[in-house]
């Protein structure tokens, strides 16, 4: 099968094709699992962190990928779950030990054992790919293969990081970074959320046009000052001076949820203009997003069905994962990218 694969820890800045198309074996379906045909596979910022080791895959060489749809080919020993050719959907989540206090009152994302697709284990830039049954998700008919993949990471964290906020109808959300994640999560709001307010902080204008069509009340740059003060912020950005100003423009009892598995180091010192009356005084709140639950990716597509979500997507053939991933890291952002398969 052809698989786009990550061989080492590379800085994107120098090398613009850290991973190499290689033809490897079809994986076979262990105990439990299913083998799938994989159509679409989304890209996310998360494969730049492991890419340039923030996050670094715990042995190389691996196939990156969690957002991925494909079709039943073949299910191993004791995997009846699901047909064949019954369409399924892979998360980041793509094992957790079912057994520690976390697992055991349902925040598997927080479990020690904790493995992600495309990092703990082959993902989905390939042809195929193996998962535990019991980590796939029947994909709602509603969506085409490459609307599917982006709900699958960026819907389903957003969703976990909205569910964090804890927002009500009627208060004022901003969202800082305005990607695959942001863009879905104002889809949310409006729909869960009608009366609430969505000010969106972005550094290019062409993700503030995107924000402002999609019903944000207000976009701009990333250390603008909000018209209003706001209840609560979520941040998709994978730098800290969005951190800084997000603080800032929270209201009292305000609190900010960071989406990111890591931020870079480059504007780490920005850090320092913390000031604690203006940033963190008056019970403001910071909390972080750590990977996502099944429930979590479950009840997204079903949300996604509700309102109905259609991710606005832009496709790739597999063979350009380095320019997709390129695509993100310099902000060539509308919508959410995705690589088509097969
Ligand atoms: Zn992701
Ligand atoms: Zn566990």
């Amino acid at each position: 099968m052809k698989a786009m694969v990550m061989t080492g820890i590379r800085d994107l800045r120098k090398d613009r094709e850290p991973l190499e198309l290689r033809d490897l074996p079809k994986p076979a379906p262990r105990e439990g699992e299913v083998l799938l045909r994989i159509a679409a596979c989304g890209v996310c910022h998360t494969e730049i962190d492991e890419i340039e080791g923030r996050t670094p895959p715990p042995r190389l060489p691996v196939i990156l990928g969690h957002q991925v749809v494909g079709r039943v080919e073949e299910s191993g020993r004791g995997a009846g779950r699901y047909k064949q050719g019954e369409r399924l959907g892979v998360a980041w989540i793509y094992s957790a030990c079912g057994r520690c206090r976390f697992c055991l009152s349902g925040r598997e994302n927080l479990c020690p054992d904790f493995q992600a697709t495309g990092r703990d284990a082959d993902g989905g830039y390939a042809e195929f790919m193996t998962v535990n049954e019991a980590f796939a998700f029947p994909v709602p008919e509603t969506f085409s293969d490459v609307e599917a993949a982006p709900l699958l990471c960026a819907g389903a964290i957003g969703f976990r990081s909205l569910n964090l906020t804890g927002l009500h109808d009627g208060q004022r959300l901003g969202l800082t970074g305005f990607g695959a994640s942001g863009h879905l999560v104002l889809l949310m709001v409006k729909h869960r959320f009608p009366k609430a307010t969505v000010f969106v902080f972005a550094r290019a204008e062409k993700e503030r046009q995107f924000a402002r069509e999609l019903g944000a009340a207000w976009a701009g740059d990333t250390t603008d000052s909000s018209p209003e003060k706001l209840d609560a912020v979520i941040d998709t950005t994978p730098v800290w001076t969005p951190v800084v100003e997000a603080m800032r423009n929270l209201a009292a009892g305000g609190r900010l949820v960071i989406n990111a598995i890591r931020k870079e180091g480059v504007d780490k010192d920005s850090l320092l203009k913390l000031d604690y009356p203006d940033h963190l005084w008056m019970e403001k709140e910071i909390k972080s997003v750590a990977n996502v639950t099944r429930a979590d990716v479950i009840e997204v597509l079903k949300l996604a069905v509700e309102i109905p979500i259609k991710p606005e997507v832009e496709p790739y053939p597999l063979e350009e994962a380095n320019q997709a991933l390129l695509d993100i890291k310099e902000r060539r952002i509308r919508g959410a990218k995705v690589l088509r398969i097969q």
